[in-house]
């Protein structure tokens, strides 16, 4: 069973979404997508390929600009949108701090090649943070060890397996110290045999209450580790519940025939 949440309403939403709308070109993408997510709540996010969940987790770091709606972290307004439907972000130094209190997760690792594991990880604390580079050292090598690929460090990443890239990309990650981890799809360009270590890891993430939103096909994570699952289709967040009580009744009709092909 998943940890119990913190259920103190005065609690600050970690992300609140509201009405976020979002088209390229002519094509909606997002349409009017509201979530709330609180502190240690592991969220799972399912949907069918093209319904928008990749463009929205994008968003609530700023890789993706709103066309209207409101989102704010922690507390801290990302983007508002005015009465008059005018979206606004905050100041530039403001939306950088806002946007580092999450960490990020593709699918494709985008580990950078020219660098070993070691330096993959120090690099935006140094850069970024002006961490110094032994206590930027210190902090890696604790999280390759937690991710179990203390071994790897000064390997690069063609070296590695599909399943260590994507555990080296949790632990840089996790390496500028975030809040909050929002994870694409992260085992999906895995063969099924490398899944497990990572889901392994993320599982760990989730049982020391991080808080994180995943978009996944693993139902058998979302059943087990999530707290809630959101179900997104065309554009639209049509359902969020309790995770035993989504898969006990998705409670929508998308959501039931979504459920009963992946399952
Ligand atoms: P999902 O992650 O659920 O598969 P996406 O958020 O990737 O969905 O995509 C939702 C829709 O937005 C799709 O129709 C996709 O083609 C479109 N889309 C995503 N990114 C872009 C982009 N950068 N430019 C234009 N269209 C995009
Ligand atoms: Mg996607």
């Amino acid at each position: 069973m998943p940890n119990s949440i913190s259920d103190t309403t005065r609690d600050v939403p970690m992300i609140e979404a509201r009405g976020v709308h979002k088209a390229f070109g002519a094509n909606p993408v997002l349409r009017g997508v509201s979530l709330q997510v609180r502190r240690g709540e592991v969220v799972a996010v399912i949907g069918p390929s093209g319904s928008g969940k990749s463009t929205f987790l994008r968003c609530l770091n700023h890789l993706e600009t709103i066309d209207s709606g409101h989102i704010a972290i922690e507390g801290e307004t990302l983007a508002s949108t005015d009465a008059q439907g005018r979206c606004s972000y905050a100041p530039e130094a403001e939306l950088r701090r806002i946007c580092r209190k999450s960490g990020m997760v593709f699918q494709h690792f985008n580990l950078f090649p020219h660098l070993t594991v070691l330096e993959n990880l120090i690099e935006a604390p140094m850069v970024v943070q002006g961490v110094a580079r032994g206590a930027a050292v210190a902090r890696a090598e604790a999280l390759l060890a937690k991710v179990g690929l203390s071994a790897k460090r000064d390997n690069y990443p063609e070296r590695l397996s599909g399943g260590q890239k994507q555990r080296v990309a949790i632990a840089r990650a996790l390496c500028m110290e975030p809040d909050i981890m929002l994870f694409d799809e992260p085992t999906s360009a895995l063969d099924p045999e490398l899944t497990g270590e990572v889901l392994r890891t993320m599982r760990e993430l989730a049982e020391e209450r991080m808080t994180m939103l995943v978009v996944t096909h693993e139902m058998g994570f979302a059943r087990e580790v999530a707290h809630t699952v959101a179900f997104m289709d065309q554009g639209e967040l049509v359902a969020a519940r309790p995770a035993a009580e989504f898969f006990a009744d998705p409670g929508h009709e998308r959501a039931r025939a979504f459920l009963q092909h992946m399952l």
